[in-house]
């Protein structure tokens, strides 16, 4: 018994323990032409700087020539690491699979097409080093067509001002994470433009680095216009995970008493106009006092369920602590 907790203390401390300094994180989609340009431009970068390193590409469903650009990566390379997709999942659970894959200290995303340049990565990694848990890359000069530079900047305005975060691009796939919140990130769907609303909402320290961006060389971009409408229906979830995800009654239930207060207001009136011998049977304002009642009763009761929900997932929200300040460094221990 006593041996076998052992190992199991030493494989968890194995597990634990970060061997390398710098996991370099890559979605891509259809980028054959893009792979191999990138990885040169990666290593120059990487090789001069002085830190242990692995690059994770996490072809995500490619149909193209990807994967077989990467398996010679990967056989060459021993700091490449490959994932492969059975289908296209979305950048968002690319970047996830890349996360959980990632033994880095800190943890750098760009994207495959080119237009995110490696030579800013040490730029990257000083601000995490002052303290930061995210850089997020700004880019202040898009090389992008205006079909989308300028929904994306009403996008951000949007996005900054409803967070409360004052990022001027949300969505830049260039980014950097220090390991405490690549430990407590939890994102699907397309939620990976919020990540730094979601980070900043749980309280990580957020900050923004202007960055090189270059014009798409080769292959398409993979997002249209319907971007921007899903965009605008998944910062109504983030709103709702950071600020009421763990009081879902104070959300729906004061909605619900304000339908049941004008409710209640509106089927008064009508009571006491009843009693003074009017009939009120055929009045449209019935309908709505009685819709609005019942309304009201519906939403508190979507907030109590709400409520149940979070208490039965207690274990799986972001853990507050930063850091506990401790005396074994005092002690020598
Ligand atoms: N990407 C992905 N899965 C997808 C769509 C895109 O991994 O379903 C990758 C893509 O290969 C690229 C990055 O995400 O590396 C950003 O995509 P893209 O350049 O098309 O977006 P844009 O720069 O136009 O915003
Ligand atoms: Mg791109």
């Amino acid at each position: 018994m006593e041996a076998r907790l052992r190992i199991e203390s030493s494989g968890f401390e194995a597990r634990d323990v970060r061997e390398i300094d710098l996991s370099i994180v890559v979605p891509l989609y259809n980028e054959e032409d893009n792979l191999a340009p990138l990885y040169r431009e990666l290593k120059s970068v990487l090789d001069g700087y002085g830190h242990s390193y692995e690059i994770i590409f996490v072809n995500d469903g490619s149909t193209d020539g990807s994967s077989a650009v990467l398996e010679t990566l990967h056989r060459d390379d021993e700091s490449v690491t490959v994932i492969e997709f059975r289908r296209n999942f979305g950048k968002a659970r690319a970047l996830s699979a890349g996360f959980s894959e990632a033994r880095g200290n800190i943890v750098i995303t760009l994207d495959a097409d080119l237009q995110d340049n490696p030579v800013e990565i040490p730029r990257f990694v000083e601000r995490i080093r002052e303290g930061f848990d995210l850089v997020s890359g700004w880019k202040y000069e898009r090389k992008d067509p205006l079909s989308k530079t300028l929904p994306s900047r009403l996008f951000n305005s949007v996005v900054a001002r409803t967070t409360g975060l004052p990022l001027h691009d949300f969505n830049c796939g260039f980014k950097a994470y220090s390991r405490s919140l690549v430990d407590n990130l939890n994102i699907y769907g397309e939620l990976h433009r919020y990540i730094p609303a979601l980070a900043f909402g749980d309280g990580f320290r957020v900050a923004e680095l202007p960055v090189d961006h270059r014009p798409r060389l080769h292959g398409k971009s993979k997002y249209g216009w319907e971007r921007f409408t899903r965009g605008m229906l998944d910062l109504l979830t983030v709103l709702f995970l950071t600020r009421y995800m763990k009081k879902p009654l104070h959300f729906f239930g004061s909605l619900g008493l304000v339908f049941m207060l004008f409710g209640l207001a509106i089927n008064t009136y009508l009571a006491v106009i009843w009693f003074m011998g009017e009939s009120i049977g055929r009045r449209p304002l019935l309908n709505l006092g009685v819709l609005l009642m019942v309304l009201g009763v519906q939403f508190i009761s979507t907030g109590l369920i709400g409520e149940m929900l979070t208490h039965s997932h207690k274990g799986d929200e972001c853990s507050p602590v930063a850091r506990k300040l401790s005396r074994s460094d005092e002690r020598g221990a």
